[in-house]
C-alpha cells in the first residue's frame, strides 16, 4: 500500500520533471560542502530549553536581588529550534541534516556519543579531542589516543573557563604533544555567555579570553597550527594582531554568530574580512542539542552581502580543508 503511494509520488514528480526539468536539477542538485569545525557531542538533557537564535541581543537589567539569575537561554521568538531530548533523536536529526546539507562535523565532547555518531556516517564525522586540564588526562594517555588514529585533531580547549591561560605551564607538554604529531589544535577564546561567572563558571574570566595570552604558547610551538575559536570576539585588534604575527593561526565562527545581534556579528566578521583575513576564518557552529543550528548558522554567511562567492566559499570550505590537511577529493 505504501510502496504504491510511493510509487505513484515517484511517478509524478518525474512526469512534472519531464516537464520542468529544471525544477528537478535544482532540488536534487547536491549542496557545495561545507565543514563544521566546531560541533560538540553530549549526552541529551531533557531539561535544557528551545533556542532563540541572536538571544543575546538584548542584555537582561539583572540584579543579585532578584530571585531568577539573568537566563542564558530564552524562549521569547516565534519560532524557537527545538532542542533534542534524546541521544538518539539527536544523532538521526543531525546526521539526516548533515547528508542533506553536505556538511561534515569535527566534533568534539562525549566519547561514547562521538563513537555512535562516527560509527553511522564515519564521512561526516571528523572526532576531536579535547583537553583543557592536566588533571583530565596523562600527557601519555592523550599522547597514546592521538596516535591510536581515532582522533584527528585536539580540541576543544577551554582553559579559560578554569581561570587559565591558554599559556598556562600545565598544558604545555600537551600543545608539544599535538606539535610533534602535526594535530591542529582549537582552543577557547572569547565570551562564555551572559553572566557566565554568576551563574554557571565562577573561574571564568573574561580577561583570559584575550587572543594575546596566546603568544607565549605559539612562541614555544613554533610548527603548531591553532585555531581560535568564536574568534576572540569581541577582541577583533588582538586578533588581528595576533594573526599578522603568527602565520598558522586561524579562527572558527561558532557561537557568536547565532547568540549576539546580527548586526554586531557582521561588524565582527567583516571587520576580520577587511583586515585581510579571508583565508583564514572557518565555519563553525558550537552545535550542541539543536539540531536546526546547522541551517540557522549557514544562514547567517550566505546572507552576508559584504562577501563574495569565493569568500564564502572559503569560508565553508576551503580554509578548513587546507587547515585540517583534508583530502579535497573526498568530499566530490
Ligand atoms: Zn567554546
Amino acid at each position: 500500500m505504501k510502496h504504491n503511494y510511493a510509487m505513484r509520488v515517484l511517478l509524478g514528480i518525474l512526469l512534472v520533471a519531464g516537464y520542468f526539468p529544471s525544477v528537478l536539477a535544482q532540488s536534487t542538485k547536491k549542496h557545495l560542502p561545507i565543514i563544521d569545525v566546531h560541533v560538540h557531542a553530549s549526552k541529551a538533557n531533557p531539561n535544557i530549553p528551545d533556542l532563540c537564535p541572536w538571544f543575546l541581543k538584548s542584555m537582561p537589567g539583572a540584579d543579585p536581588k532578584q530571585t531568577t539569575s539573568p537566563s542564558i537561554f530564552s524562549n521569547e521568538c516565534p519560532d524557537p529550534l527545538k532542542a533534542a531530548k534524546t541521544d538518539k533523536e539527536m544523532q538521526e536529526a543531525l546526521l539526516a541534516t548533515a547528508e542533506r546539507l553536505n556538511v561534515t562535523m569535527i566534533v568534539s565532547g562525549d566519547a561514547s556519543i562521538i563513537h555512535n555518531w562516527h560509527k553511522a556516517a564515519p564521512n561526516r564525522i571528523i572526532p576531536s579531542l579535547g583537553i583543557s586540564n592536566s588533571k583530565d588526562m596523562t600527557v601519555k594517555a592523550f599522547e597514546d589516543s592521538l596516535t591510536a588514529g581515532f582522533y584527528k585533531v585536539m580540541g576543544e580547549v577551554a582553559p579559560q573557563y578554569q581561570g587559565m591561560s591558554p599559556s598556562d605551564p600545565s598544558l604545555d607538554e600537551y600543545f608539544g604533544v599535538a606539535e610533534k604529531l602535526g594535530v591542529p589544535v582549537g582552543i577557547h577564546m572569547g565570551t562564555g555567555g551572559n553572566g557566565t561567572i554568576n551563574i554557571t563558571n565562577p573561574k571564568y574570566r573574561a580577561s583570559l579570553g584575550r587572543p594575546f595570552l596566546l603568544e607565549d604558547m605559539l612562541a614555544k610551538h613554533p610548527k603548531l597550527k591553532i585555531w581560535v575559536m568564536h574568534a576572540g570576539y569581541p577582541m577583533a585588534d588582538e586578533m588581528i594582531a595576533l594573526m599578522g604575527a603568527n602565520a598558522y593561526v586561524y579562527v572558527d565562527l561558532a557561537g557568536f554568530i547565532w547568540s549576539y545581534p546580527l548586526e554586531e556579528i557582521h561588524a565582527y566578521l567583516r571587520r576580520l574580512i577587511q583586515a585581510g583575513f579571508g583565508k583564514r576564518i572557518m565555519y563553525g557552529t558550537d552545535l550542541m542539542i539543536w539540531p536546526k543550528l546547522l541551517e540557522t548558522s549557514i544562514q547567517v554567511i550566505e546572507s552576508a552581502n559584504y562577501l563574495s562567492e569565493d569568500q564564502k566559499r572559503d569560508i565553508f570550505f576551503n580554509n578548513a580543508v587546507r587547515f585540517f590537511n583534508l583530502d579535497p577529493n573526498r568530499f566530490k
